[in-house]
């Protein structure tokens, strides 16, 4: 991985920061923020890509950089412009461990994003945190109910695979690589969490704070809608490809453990490979017993923030202005460039 130093150096020649990453996932949200906070944006885009920005003209990058391919970014025409990387969901996917190394300023901690990247650091990050989780079998021959199948590198849930057995496993399974985890059933919440070194205004977790922006539910293809598949006499198995996601606002007597869960995932991290700057979110299930099980963790803007370009029922409640998670970003880009401390917030 590039040296923080290496890094640190570079964003301290920068004049004015700039916000870039690419043309997908949460980008709009991350330009209107941007421009809502007075910084330049930059889209990095395929050629072709740039025209759904005209339907949307407040949330149009200021500049495109037209490349050929998402994994091979042009970072010196990025630094030359002052760019600090937002990274998001298709930005991580695209780029895989090429960002390791990518000498480009990124927001947040890139080892965050190198623990996301393995399933199995992920759950020592949960652990550490000390977060309820699903059963996770390790040994296969143990599965006693219905099991959640993860393929490595599976894209937003597609390709996953639901077994009740070890003889359901060994059919449908074999000798691929896998992580096997108690499926639960419960109300799926996925909660988007800021975490600020800067300041202690907030709720106090580590050396700084935690805001909680808002809550989403994925709707995922086809589990969200395969009561009607069933009903109509299909017996098709389920499906959790990402497809959209709908606003939630929580039970306020479950918001204590949620603000815990965001507080403990940003301490775990702080011990383990130094802290998580900026936004990230936890993937949980809530029970009928009203147990919270977390079973992921993404280190990044995610899309379920997409729904709160105009601020949330929280958000509304911890910044005056509608606050989505982009301008969140923006905001805090531009309180470090003014405090001279873009050094704590990327990496
Ligand atoms: P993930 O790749 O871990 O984000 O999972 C994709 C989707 O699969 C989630 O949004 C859930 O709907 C579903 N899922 C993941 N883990 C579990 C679990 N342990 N029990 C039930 N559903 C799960």
């Amino acid at each position: 991985m590039i040296d923080k130093s290496k890094i640190d150096e570079i964003v301290s020649s920068y004049k004015k920061p700039a916000i870039a990453t690419i043309c997908s996932h949460s980008s709009l949200q991350i330009f209107h923020g941007a421009r809502q906070e007075g910084i330049k944006s930059i889209g990095i885009c395929l050629k072709g890509k740039e025209r759904m920005y005209d339907a949307f003209p407040l949330a149009k990058p200021d500049e495109f950089i037209f490349v050929n391919s998402y994994s091979d970014l042009p970072a010196s025409e990025l630094v030359a412009r002052n760019a600090i990387i937002v990274p998001h969901g298709s930005f991580v996917e695209y780029m895989g461990e090429k960002l390791d190394d990518f000498p480009v300023p990124v927001l947040g901690n890139r080892h965050s994003l190198m623990w996301e990247r393995s399933r199995e650091k992920m759950f020592d990050w949960i652990y550490k945190a000390g977060l309820r989780t699903p059963k996770v079998f390790l040994d296969p021959r143990q599965i006693d109910r219905p099991v959640i199948v993860k393929f490595p590198g599976a894209k937003g849930g597609a390709g996953y695979i639901v077994v009740n057995s070890y003889e359901e496993y060994r059919e449908k399974v074999g000798e691929r690589k896998a992580m096997v985890q108690e499926f639960m059933t419960g109300v799926r919440a996925y909660p988007h969490y800021f975490y600020t070194p800067l300041g202690k205004k907030g709720y106090p977790a580590s050396n700084g704070s935690l805001e909680l922006l808002g809550v989403d539910r994925r709707i995922e293809s086809n589990a969200d809608e395969i009561g009607r598949a069933l009903h109509s006499g299909a017996h098709v198995p389920m499906g959790f490809t990402v497809v959209a996601n709908e606003p939630m606002v929580l039970r306020e007597s479950l918001l204590p453990e949620y603000l815990d869960i965001g507080k403990r995932v940003a301490e775990a991290a702080d011990k383990l490979f130094g802290g998580i700057p900026g936004p990230f979110c936890v993937e949980t299930i809530i029970s009928d017993k009203m147990e919270v099980f977390t079973f992921e963790i993404s280190a990044r803007i995610v899309a379920g923030t997409n729904i709160f370009g105009n601020g949330s029922p929280y958000s509304v409640y911890t910044d005056g202005n509608p606050l989505s998670m982009g301008r969140r970003i923006a905001m805090e880009i531009n309180r470090a460039a003014k405090a001279k401390k873009l050094d704590e917030i990327v990496y």
